[in-house]
């Protein structure tokens, strides 16, 4: 079983990837932002504050999304994981070797979406999703064919995330410089990482990750 973190900053293409390599090969997706946006919805305390930080653009704390992915791992052992969002410090990272060697796996390898800034914004600011299937679209590259119908799955509920906001952005980018970008060094330093040009065709991102999963 392979399993690779997928790393970039917001809009870098890495929960339409990992969609990808989940129909395409029956890998399971570990997205933490998808797992903490689920908690929102919970009404919880937790959820509440979680809700908070994520409308900034801030990090929610290492012990909770390490706990979220703590629980998907164990509870799903034999892996073919898609870490999605997931590490995003130096401490999970860490977190997250000493999970997988706790349970007997190994991390493949570390596939870094390479794309620049300005690129982000557009993307980002003109991103929706099915809200009943998931499936991501965007108003300028990859509009519905009909207006408020989701292609795939017919759902008419589309849905806009709240932190997708050019001042929300911001905050996340820089998050993603001060704390996620690091780990590229740290996992080049393990031999685990591998780069694809994040701003190529979605199609050829796609070939370029598979050329990466089939050398494992
Ligand atoms: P994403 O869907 O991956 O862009 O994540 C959306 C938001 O969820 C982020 O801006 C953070 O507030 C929070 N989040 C997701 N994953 C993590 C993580 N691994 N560590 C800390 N915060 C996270």
């Amino acid at each position: 079983m392979t399993n690779i973190i997928l790393l970039g900053p917001p809009g870098a293409g890495k929960g339409t990837q990992a969609k990808r390599l989940v129909d395409g090969r029956g890998m399971v997706q570990l997205s933490t932002g998808d797992m903490l946006r689920e908690a929102k919805t919970s009404g919880t305390e937790m959820g509440n504050r979680v809700a908070e930080v994520m409308a900034k653009g801030q990090l929610v704390t290492d012990e909770i999304v390490i706990g979220l992915i703590e629980e998907k791992i164990t509870g799903h052992a034999g892996g073919g994981f898609i870490f999605d969002g997931f590490p995003r410090t130096l401490a999970q990272a860490d977190a997250l070797g000493a999970l997988l060697s706790r349970t007997g796996q190994t991390l493949d390898a570390v596939i870094e979406m390479q794309v620049d800034d300005t690129a982000l914004v557009a993307r980002i600011t003109g991103r929706f999703t099915c809200g009943s299937c998931g499936a991501v679209y965007h108003d300028q590259t990859k509009p519905t064919a009909k207006a408020g119908t989701c292609d795939v799955c017919g759902g008419t509920s589309m849905v806009r995330r709240a932190d997708d906001n050019e001042d929300a952005l911001k905050q996340r980018l820089m998050e993603y410089y001060k704390k996620t970008s690091p780990l590229i060094g740290y996992y080049y330093a393990k031999g685990k990482l591998a780069s694809v040009d994040g701003l190529a065709e979605m199609d050829a991102v796609a070939a370029a990750i598979a050329k990466v999963l089939d050398k494992r």
